[in-house]
């Protein structure tokens, strides 16, 4: 099982706009994105986490174990980290982020560029 990350506060929570993954704007800038710290690169980049997350998501699951969850599946986060996840995050990825996904066959799954 993965471990888990969870928002350590209620206060500017925001998503990330690949995986959906919830967590405040300082663990992003601290710790990046557990699941797509290797196509975003958050860690320590203020202003690509704002880049590269959003304040605006409905839905939230708290998903436990990612590989036996059916929301998990459906929402393609099998082999996720434990933790919240928005079900839909509104914003627009920098082009480079979503050529670069693009390239690696990685589709946000939670986005919705309206
Ligand atoms: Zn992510």
């Amino acid at each position: 099982m993965q471990p888990g990350v969870c928002p350590n506060s209620f206060k500017q929570l925001r998503a990330c706009l690949v995986c959906g993954l919830i967590k405040t704007t300082q663990q992003f800038v601290e710790n990046g994105c557990e699941n797509c710290e290797k196509y975003v690169h958050l860690s320590g980049d203020r202003e690509r986490v704002l880049d590269c997350t959003t304040p605006r998501y409905q839905g939230v699951i708290l998903l436990n174990d990612s590989n036996h969850s059916w929301v998990g599946k459906y929402l393609f986060l099998e082999g996720k980290y434990r933790g919240v996840y928005a079900i839909k995050a509104s914003g627009i990825l920098p082009p480079e982020v979503l050529g670069d996904l693009e390239a690696r066959g990685v589709t946000p799954h939670c986005l919705n560029a309206s």
